[in-house]
C-alpha cells in the first residue's frame, strides 16, 4: 500500500519532467496565474471605488467610465480563464498521451516471464485508467492549486490593505475551515482509496467472466457469479457513498462558515460606518471578497486529494516503466538469410530460472540439418511447446546451448532472428481487423497479391473468398467467428507470407475429420517444403513426413530417429505411443 498520508515531492517532480517538450505551454499557463489572481481582486476595488468617490458625490459621468472599466476587467478576466482552463488541461493530455505510447511500447518489449505473472487486467489498468488518473494532476493538480493559492493570497492582501480590521474580524471563524477542511480530505482520502481497490475487483472480475462465458452457461453458473457480482458491486456503491457523504457535509459547513463570517462581517462593518471607520464602498466590496476567499478553500481540499492519488497512480506507472525484464539483445550477428542449422546442446532450462527444483529440460540435445524436418511427440508436460519456445528466445536457457548456422543465439540480434523464424502456435490468436491485417500484420511490405498466392498455396483461398467481404472480412475478437481450422489455416498463411528460414509448428491437439485433414496435410507440407522445420505433431501424416522424429519424455530426449527405425525399437516408447494414439484412432476412422 503506497503511503498516501505524506506528500511525495521528488516523485511530483518526476511527474513534471514530462511536461518538459510543453515547456513553454506550461510557462504561459503559470505566467496566466500571474495575472488572475490580481485581475480578480481588481473588480471588487473598482466597485468600492465607484460606491465612495462617485456614487455618493452624484458624479454620473464617472459612474459611467468606472461601470465600463468594472466590465473590462470581467472580459478581460473571462479570456484569461478561458486560456487558463484550456491550457492547463492540454498540457495534461499531451503529457499523457505521450506516456501511453512509452508505456505501451514499454510492455510491448517486456519479456514473457512478465505476462506469466502478471495478470493482463494489470497492464492494461496501468496503460489506461492509472494514466488517466495522472492527468489530473495537471487538470486539477498543480497548475490550478497554485492558481487557487495565488488568487488566496492576492485577495487577502487587499482585504488587509483596504481594513486589516474588518479582515481580522472575517477570519475568525478562519481555524473552524481549516480544521474541517483537513477532516474532510482524510475522510475522501480514505474513501477514494477503496473506491479504487474495488474497482480493480470489479474490473478483474467481469473481465474474467465475460472471457469465459462459454463456462459460466455451460455450467449454469450464472446465478452463482450474479450473487457473487452484487456484492462486489455492493461494496463498491457504499465506498463511493462515504465518499459522497464526505461532500454532503464538507460543502453546506463551508457555506455555513463562509454565512457565519459575512454575518460578523456585516455587524461590525456597519458599526464602523456609523463611527465613520469604514467606508459603504468596503463594505459593498468585501462581501465579494469573502466568496472569493472561500471558494477556493473548498476547493483546495478537493483539489489536493486529487493531486495526491494523481500521484499514487504516477508511482504505479513509473514503477511499470522501471521493470527491466527484458531479453537481453546484446548480439549484433543479422544475417539477410539463414541456412537453417539448428542444434540444442546439453539445453536445461526452468521457468523460474531455478535449475535446483525440477526443470523442464533436462539436458536436450539435437540436431537438424537445413531443410530438413523434425517431429516432436511427447506427453502433454513433456516440454515440447518449450523447446520451440527457447528456439525463438522468448527465454533463455540457463545452461547449455541452442546453436542456429553454428553460432549461438545469443550472438544474433534478437529481432534479426526472429525475423527469419516463424511460428504456427497450437491456440491461434486472432487480433480484431480484418484477415489480411491477421495475416501481414500490418506489414506493409506484404502486398495483398502476394497474400492470396500464399493463400492459394495453402488452400485456404477458397474459404477466405466466400467470407463476407473476403480478406477484408472483420474478425471479431480471438476470431470467435471462425471455426478452429479456418483459424489454423489463416495462420498458416500468415506463417508462409513472412517466407521463414526456420519454420515452427505446434499443431493442435484436436483430432479433426479426414476431409480437413486432407487440407490441413497439404497446407503443412506446403509449408515446410524447402525449409528447415520443426513440428510439434500430433498426427501421423505429419510425423510419416518428417526425417525424424524426436520423442519427448518429462524433459529429456529418450528416442530420436525416422519414423520407420523407431517402430522397430521392442518396447520403445515411440512404438508404445504410435500403437496407443495412432492405431486406435485409425481403426475408429476406418471400421
Ligand atoms: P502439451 O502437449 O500439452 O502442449 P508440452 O509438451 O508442450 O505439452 P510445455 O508447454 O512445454 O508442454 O510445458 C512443460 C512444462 O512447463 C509443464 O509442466 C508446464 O506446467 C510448464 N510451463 C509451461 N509454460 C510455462 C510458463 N510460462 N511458466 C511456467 N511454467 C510453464
Ligand atoms: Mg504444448
Amino acid at each position: 500500500m503506497p503511503d498516501t498520508q505524506k506528500f511525495n515531492f521528488p516523485l511530483f517532480r518526476q511527474v513534471m519532467t514530462m511536461v518538459r517538450p510543453y515547456k513553454r505551454t506550461f510557462y504561459f499557463t503559470a505566467l496566466l496565474t500571474l495575472i488572475l489572481a490580481p485581475l480578480a481582486i481588481l473588480r471588487p476595488k473598482l466597485l468600492q471605488i465607484m460606491v465612495d468617490d462617485y456614487v455618493f458625490q452624484g458624479d454620473v459621468h464617472g459612474m459611467t467610465l468606472l461601470a465600463c472599466a468594472i466590465l473590462g476587467a470581467l472580459l478581460l478576466e473571462v479570456l484569461m480563464r478561458y486560456f487558463f482552463l484550456y491550457y492547463a488541461d492540454w498540457i495534461g493530455q499531451a503529457t499523457i498521451r505521450d506516456l501511453r505510447v512509452r508505456v505501451f511500447r514499454h510492455v510491448t518489449g517486456l519479456h514473457l516471464n512478465y505476462f506469466d505473472k502478471t495478470p493482463i487486467g494489470q497492464s492494461t489498468t496501468r496503460t489506461i485508467n492509472d494514466i488517466e488518473a495522472i492527468n489530473t494532476i495537471f487538470s486539477e493538480g498543480s497548475i490550478t492549486i497554485l492558481a487557487d493559492l495565488m488568487t488566496l493570497t492576492a485577495v487577502l492582501f487587499i482585504m488587509f490593505y483596504t481594513s486589516w480590521k474588518l479582515t481580522l474580524v472575517v477570519l475568525v471563524v478562519f481555524p473552524l475551515l481549516i480544521w474541517g477542511s483537513y477532516k474532510f480530505k482524510e475522510s475522501v482520502r480514505k474513501s477514494y482509496e477503496k473506491v479504487r481497490n474495488h474497482i480493480a475487483t470489479m474490473n478483474a472480475f467481469l473481465q474474467e467472466r465475460i472471457t469465459g462465458m462459454r463456462i459460466v452457461q455451460i455450467f449454469n453458473a450464472e446465478a452463482r457469479e450474479a450473487e457473487k457480482f452484487r456484492q462486489i458491486n455492493r461494496d463498491y456503491t457504499s465506498a463511493n457513498l462515504r465518499s459522497i457523504l464526505a461532500y454532503a457535509i464538507f460543502f453546506p459547513v463551508v457555506d455555513i462558515i463562509s454565512a457565519l463570517s459575512l454575518g460578523l462581517m456585516v455587524w461590525y462593518g456597519a458599526r464602523g460606518v456609523l463611527s465613520e471607520e469604514v467606508t459603504v464602498g468596503v463594505l459593498v466590496a468585501f462581501p465579494l471578497y469573502i466568496s472569493m476567499l472561500y471558494r477556493p478553500i473548498r476547493m483546495l481540499a478537493d483539489k489536493f486529494n486529487t493531486l495526491q492519488m494523481g500521484l499514487i497512480a504516477a508511482e504505479r506507472v513509473f514503477k511499470l516503466l522501471e521493470t527491466e525484464e527484458r531479453i537481453q539483445n546484446t548480439g549484433d550477428y543479422a544475417p539477410e538469410r539463414l541456412k537453417g542449422k539448428v542444434e540444442f546442446d546439453d539445453v536445461r532450462f526452468s521457468y523460474s530460472g531455478d535449475l535446483e527444483g525440477d526443470p523442464i529440460l533436462r539436458g536436450v540435445s539435437f540436431t537438424i540439418r537445413p531443410g530438413e524436418t523434425l517431429a516432436i511427440v511427447g506427453s502433454t508436460g513433456s516440454g515440447k511447446t518449450t523447446i520451440i519456445s527457447l528456439l525463438s528466445r522468448f527465454y533463455d536457457v540457463q545452461e547449455g546451448r541452442v546453436l542456429i548456422d553454428d553460432r549461438d543465439q545469443r550472438d544474433y540480434d534478437v529481432f534479426a532472428l526472429r525475423r527469419r523464424i516463424a511460428v504456427v502456435l497450437q491456440d491461434v490468436f486472432l487480433f480484431s481487423g480484418t484477415v489480411l491485417e491477421n495475416i501481414t500484420l500490418r506489414d506493409a511490405d506484404i502486398s495483398e497479391a502476394e497474400v492470396i498466392e500464399a493463400a492459394k498455396m495453402i488452400g485456404a483461398h477458397r474459404f477466405i473468398e466466400k467470407l463476407p467481404g473476403g480478406y477484408h472480412y472483420q474478425v471479431r475478437e480471438r476470431g470467435a467467428t471462425l471455426s478452429m481450422g479456418q483459424r489454423q489455416l489463416i495462420s498458416f498463411v500468415r506463417a508462409l507470407v513472412f517466407n521463414p528460414d526456420i519454420l515452427i509448428l505446434d499443431e493442435a491437439t484436436s483430432s479433426i475429420d479426414p476431409e480437413s485433414e486432407a487440407v490441413i496435410q497439404h497446407a503443412i507440407e506446403t509449408l515446410i517444403a524447402k525449409r528447415t522445420s520443426i513440428i510439434i505433431a500430433h498426427r501421423l501424416s505429419t510425423i510419416r513426413h518428417a526425417n525424424n522424429v524426436m520423442v519427448l519424455d518429462k524433459g529429456k530426449v529418450v528416442e530420436f530417429g525416422s519414423h520407420d527405425t523407431l517402430l522397430e525399437i521392442e518396447d520403445g516408447k515411440y512404438r508404445e505411443l504410435y500403437e496407443k494414439q495412432f492405431v486406435q484412432v485409425s481403426n475408429e476412422w476406418r471400421p
